[in-house]
């Protein structure tokens, strides 16, 4: 009984969810606006949440409580498990928002590269003991929907803020836009809006589990403005 079910999973896993994403409207759409120079930071989140949920359905498929020892998620499961998929999304969402931002960086005529955030290891970590602490699975089978597009959707968040302080320092008056989308909550409608870097609220890259809002950051908003205006608000 000691065979190790996680590597069959994960391949199972990975078949799926690549041909999900190969088949997507949604990605073909991204890839394409990449190519003809109009992504920004809204097909960015679209494509996080599209890779996020294909990923959940995918681990849906074939993670049920049958296809795990004694019914159970435990530890050396789980932790593989999240560590290999979530880092994959990493992957995919982060080499589309650095494009998207050396896109949008030369548009405006900034000599900057796009900068990369780090992996949330400690997001990660936190996915991981809760799916590991529960009796059995059922009690943690939600995990492996929602939090999974919001962990993948703060990805994108995560690009926004650490391209937004960089650009910041090295001289430029960056502008934050977060839109609301469907039918917001109070907290999201509290946030909606437009503002210079340094005057954003705190939580301008936070969000809650089905938060779908678009956080939005273009260097070239801020460039207009500065030639034209010479002020800012
Ligand atoms: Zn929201």
């Amino acid at each position: 009984m000691d065979k190790d079910i996680a590597i069959d999973l994960l391949k199972l896993i990975d078949e799926s969810f690549k041909d999900k994403n190969s088949k997507s409207e949604i990605l073909r759409r991204d890839i394409e606006l990449l190519k003809s120079g109009k992504a920004t930071y809204k097909e960015v989140n679209d494509l996080a949440i599209e890779v996020g949920q294909n990923l959940s359905h995918s681990i849906n498929e074939f993670v049920t409580a049958k296809s795990l020892p004694n019914e159970k998620m435990y530890f050396n499961i789980s932790n593989r498990l999240m560590n290999h998929t979530l880092k994959n999304n990493y992957d995919i969402v982060t080499g589309y928002a650095s494009d998207v931002q050396n896109q949008l960086n030369q548009v405006a005529n900034l000599h900057l590269k796009a900068q990369v955030p780090d992996f949330n290891q400690e997001k990660v970590k936190g996915l991981v003991e809760r799916l590991t602490a529960a009796e059995t699975f059922d009690d943690i089978k939600w995990i492996l929907d929602e939090p999974l597009v919001t962990f993948t959707q703060s990805i994108v968040d995560d690009s926004i803020q650490k391209n937004v302080e960089f650009q910041a320092k090295a001289g430029l008056q960056p502008r934050i836009t977060r839109t609301v989308v469907g039918k917001p909550c109070d907290w999201c409608k509290n946030l909606a809006g437009s503002y210079s870097y340094n005057k954003a609220p705190d939580d301008i890259y936070r969000r809650h589990e089905r938060c779908r809002c678009v956080v939005d950051y273009n260097p070239g908003d801020g460039r207009k403005q500065n030639v034209w205006t010479k002020d800012w608000k």
